[in-house]
């Protein structure tokens, strides 16, 4: 933008300095787009100023919104993984290794579930085989 500025500051300078006749037809025309120019030259600095301001706008939204997404994901992630510690049970298939998710009611009421991967049945007493049993 400078180098526009310096360009039309050069041209005035030599408009000036080669004596343009400002009553002939050419000075004035020489000084109407010497004058168009100037305003053009200030109306970009005007603009590229108005789109770093923008830029920068759009750059603390998008640092606000990545804030915003973590906070958001990682509450929904810790809600979801609470859910699942309180009503739910580990237990690992012993056929294929699977982690199958037992609800805590269920623990009560039946002695075994079905492997939803291998449809093996794993026996619910088979404490070897359960959620406290991490490596
Ligand atoms: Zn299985």
């Amino acid at each position: 933008m400078e180098s526009i500025r310096s360009k039309v500051s050069y041209i005035s300078g030599l408009i000036d300095g080669l004596k343009i006749d400002e009553s002939t037809n050419e000075g004035k025309i020489f000084l109407k787009i010497l004058d168009v120019l100037e305003s053009m030259a200030e109306e970009m600095e005007n603009m590229s100023e108005a789109q770093k301001y923008t830029e920068d706008y759009m750059d603390a939204i998008d640092e606000n919104l990545a804030y915003l997404q973590n906070d958001l994901y990682d509450e929904d992630y810790e809600a979801y993984r609470g859910d699942i510690d309180e009503s739910f049970e580990e237990i690992r298939c012993p056929n294929c290794n699977d982690i199958v998710y037992v609800d805590k009611d269920m623990l009560g009421q039946r002695e075994n579930v079905t492997c939803p991967n291998c449809h093996t049945n794993i026996s619910i007493g088979d404490t070897d085989a359960g959620g406290d049993n991490k490596k």
